[in-house]
């Protein structure tokens, strides 16, 4: 593999910054790797794991040289961290470096962007990697993480075409397929496919909670509610993040499982078995279709 970019800086050198500097490392597609983010503990554990080069507490001054820079902290973070790299590139005179971002909700971060980056964002490309685990933290990166996994870009009219293929060249260089779409389609799917089984798992647990026999229904929980509940080991604060940032397709979501939740509810009281099976069959096909 050839070098893609010369200097790459990543802001925030968890699992999803951390993975995709290691994918790139194995490719030997950046010539220097250089870390920023909040806690200087947690960037020493990324120099150590060997995820960054090199690092500099200060995003400001971290970009500086950076021909790409990925940010890939918690979405209520976005704000300042996009304040102080835009400061460092005025100050540098680097404002044409490509920006791009991870976040799991894409309006939000790009309305941002437009109104804090030069030139409404000019350079900015959004994305999201539709890879990940329940895990955070530098140790939890890993160089396949994205290998034959999906990400998307909500680029906007204004989005700089050399930014978007040199993004997209990055992606792909970690095994990951690209897609383009909009960011409020990318927000409305992810309601759908991610945001809503979060809330479902979160609420399942909490809800168990409160039962008196919690002991024994974690003892005995077999594989379906492993299955279930496993992403409610994730992250509290970056779903916390992504609820509040992608609150009004969620909350149609919520609605219409809410609902769906009534009918069934309704059906097992009124031991209305045809009801249930007309709904399981309809599931499982569904499932079946698109998963197999
Ligand atoms: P993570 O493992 O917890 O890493 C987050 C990183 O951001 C850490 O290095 C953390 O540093 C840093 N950070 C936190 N708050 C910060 C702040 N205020 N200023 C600067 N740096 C800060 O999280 P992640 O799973 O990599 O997620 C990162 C982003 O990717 C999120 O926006 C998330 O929505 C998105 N994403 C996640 C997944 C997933 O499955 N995990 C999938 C796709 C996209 P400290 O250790 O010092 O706090």
């Amino acid at each position: 593999m050839t070098t893609v970019i010369n200097n790459l800086c990543i802001i925030g050198t968890g699992l999803i910054g951390g993975s995709f500097s290691l994918a790139l490392q194995r490719a030997a597609a950046c010539k220097k790797i250089i870390g920023a983010g909040r806690s200087e503990k947690t960037l020493q554990q990324a120099r150590q794991l060997k995820i960054i080069d090199d690092y500099n507490t200060d995003i400001s001054a971290a970009v500086k040289d950076a021909d790409v820079i990925f940010v890939s902290v918690p979405l209520g973070a976005m704000r300042t961290v996009f304040e102080k790299i835009a400061t460092g590139l005025k100050q540098a005179g680097n404002e044409q470096a490509i920006i791009t971002d991870a976040g799991s909700s894409k309006q939000q971060v790009q309305l941002l962007a437009q109104t804090i980056f030069a030139q409404a964002g000019k350079y900015f490309v959004a994305g999201h990697p539709i890879a990940g685990t329940e895990n955070s933290g530098p140790a939890a990166a890993f160089a396949d993480l994205y290998k034959n996994r999906r990400v998307i870009l909500t680029p906007v009219k204004n989005t700089d075409k050399e930014a978007i293929r040199q993004v997209t060249e990055l992606w792909q260089v970690t095994g990951a397929e690209v897609e383009t779409m909009s960011a409020e389609h990318h927000d409305k799917v992810l309601a759908a496919t991610s945001h809503l089984p979060h809330l479902i798992a979160f609420g399942l647990v909490h809800c168990l909670e409160n039962l008196d026999d919690i002991e024994d229904i974690f003892r005995f929980a077999a594989g379906g509610f492993r299955d279930v509940t496993r992403i409610a080991s994730s992250d509290p604060t970056m779903w916390r993040d992504i609820c509040l940032n992608n609150r009004q397709p969620i909350l149609a979501m919520m609605k219409s499982y809410k609902d769906e939740m009534e009918m069934l509810y309704n059906a097992l009281q009124s031991a209305d078995g045809e009801k249930l099976m007309e709904v399981f069959e309809h599931a499982k096909q569904t499932r079946d279709k698109f998963t197999h």
